[in-house]
């Protein structure tokens, strides 16, 4: 009875833990790019104030894309010590709405998530926005 009364407080407590664990994981922030300059960190001008963005290559590439320069972007990550804001998934928004980002290859049918040419017949891809997470 006693034994119950324990286990029960212990996992109790073990689930205010995890919540506070998932609540601290990941920020989102919103805004759109300052004017990129080659070999600086993108910055996301945000209501907050601005972030300067640590991007993987292929996040990066998409960011500075071009055709997706007027986008508001939406960026979920974690703050480093540093200030610098790590990047895990970025987001277009459309609308109101999220939007993957995704390049397709009309020839291969085939999906990649940065720019640049098809890895199969080397030709152009389309840039396409798909709506959701
Ligand atoms: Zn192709």
């Amino acid at each position: 009875m006693l034994s119950e009364l324990f286990y029960r407080a212990a996992r109790a407590s073990c689930a205010i833990l995890l919540l506070a664990a998932a609540g601290s994981a990941a920020e989102v922030a919103r805004g759109t790019l300052a004017t990129p300059t080659e070999g600086e960190p993108l910055r996301l001008l945000t209501e907050a104030g601005t972030l300067s963005l640590d991007l993987d290559e292929g996040l990066e590439a998409t960011m500075r894309d071009p055709q997706l320069r007027e986008r508001t972007w939406e960026v979920r990550g974690r703050r480093a010590e540093d200030g610098q804001f790590l990047v895990e998934r970025i987001f277009t928004v459309k609308d109101g709405v999220l939007h993957r980002v995704t390049y397709y290859c009309v020839i291969c049918h085939i999906t990649t998530h940065e720019p640049g040419l098809c890895m199969c017949c080397q030709g152009d891809t389309d840039l396409r926005e798909l709506p959701g997470e």
